[in-house]
């Protein structure tokens, strides 16, 4: 019914390769133990793949449906947004004790975002995030797994970050964890949360467990994203270096991952998002990901102690 075009599949296909990535990385953990991991891979194959934007949007009949109730009247912005807010509280309260809608999200397509559902055990890519810079299908593959790749890796690996982790697969809020490993992950997730707290912005602190749970979706996002890439190559084969860079392919993924956080800021709105945000700020998703990552001091030499290869480093996921 619906034509998505190439870049749905392409997206498909790279979850995939983020997945199985992860799975690679859970077999290796030192501090969890062989129960609650094999659960913690039943949770991952367990992720739903919601991609592009829902197929009711395309069909006139079920859209008129869904947008029904909802009157707009030209000219009158104030009065339409109000009736928007009237419209969604409705609609929210009708799903009050109904199974979860997997055709409902939380995220319009055109958004450049995306989000993990711990209650859907979900992970939803609108449209507008398949687009540069995060993806574009003509660009080399270092770049898409540096970019889009990492938002899939940071977005599975909120199924297992401090909240998402207390869910289990069917997206129930139930312990599923021994306690041992419960423990061996608080200490794990405390490595972090010291880390991000030594940040500033402004001479003002990051506070490092506001910002915990988005702190181990971006490291775990970054190496399972790594690591899917070095997959994909072993596959596939090295890919031509980009002319007149002078960077390796492995390199241009770091780059690729940190382009996609540059930005701009007044002063003021940086104070706002270290009181209000639960990411950290973009220059520390960067640097906080890349400094606990081997493999980016190896491919940019960075000399053991130096600030960006420091000696501790913090791994949970
Ligand atoms: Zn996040």
């Amino acid at each position: 019914m619906t034509n998505k075009g190439t870049s749905v599949p392409q997206a498909m296909q790279m979850i995939k390769g983020i997945k199985s990535a992860f799975e690679q990385s859970l077999v290796t953990l030192s501090w969890m133990d062989e129960d609650t991991r094999k659960a913690a891979k039943e949770k991952a194959e367990a992720i739903y793949d919601m991609i592009g934007y829902p197929n009711f949007i395309m069909d006139p009949k079920e859209l008129d449906k869904v947008f029904n109730d909802y009157e707009v009247t030209p000219d009158l912005y104030f009065e339409n947004v109000m009736m928007f807010y009237n419209f969604s509280a409705r609609v929210t309260s009708d799903q009050l004790r109904k199974p979860p809608n997997r055709d409902q999200w939380s995220m319009t397509p055109p958004t450049v975002n995306a989000y993990y559902s711990p209650t859907k055990n979900e992970i939803v890519f609108p449209a507008g995030v398949l687009q540069a810079p995060f993806y574009t299908s003509s660009s080399p593959t270092a770049l898409n797994f540096g970019g889009i790749g990492v938002v899939m890796g940071h977005e599975l690996t909120h199924a297992f970050d401090d909240q998402g982790r207390e869910y289990d697969k069917d997206g129930n809020l139930r312990p599923w964890w021994k306690n041992s490993s419960v423990e061996a992950f608080k200490k794990q997730t405390e490595c972090i949360t010291q880390q991000y707290s030594s940040y500033k912005v402004n001479g003002e602190a990051v506070n490092g467990k506001h910002t915990l749970g988005e702190n181990i979706a971006d490291n775990g996002g970054l190496k399972a994203a790594y690591r899917a890439y070095q997959n994909w190559v072993k596959e596939n084969g090295e890919e031509k270096v980009l002319p007149s860079l002078s960077l390796t392919n492995d390199q241009l993924f770091f780059i690729g991952f940190a382009q996609v956080w540059c930005s701009v800021r007044t002063p003021e709105s940086s104070h706002e998002g270290i009181i209000t945000d639960p990411h950290s700020p973009s220059r520390y998703r960067v640097i906080g990901s890349v400094s606990n990552s081997r493999e980016f001091s190896k491919h940019f030499q960075c000399p053991e102690g130096s600030p960006m290869n420091p000696a501790k480093k913090c791994e949970v996921w």
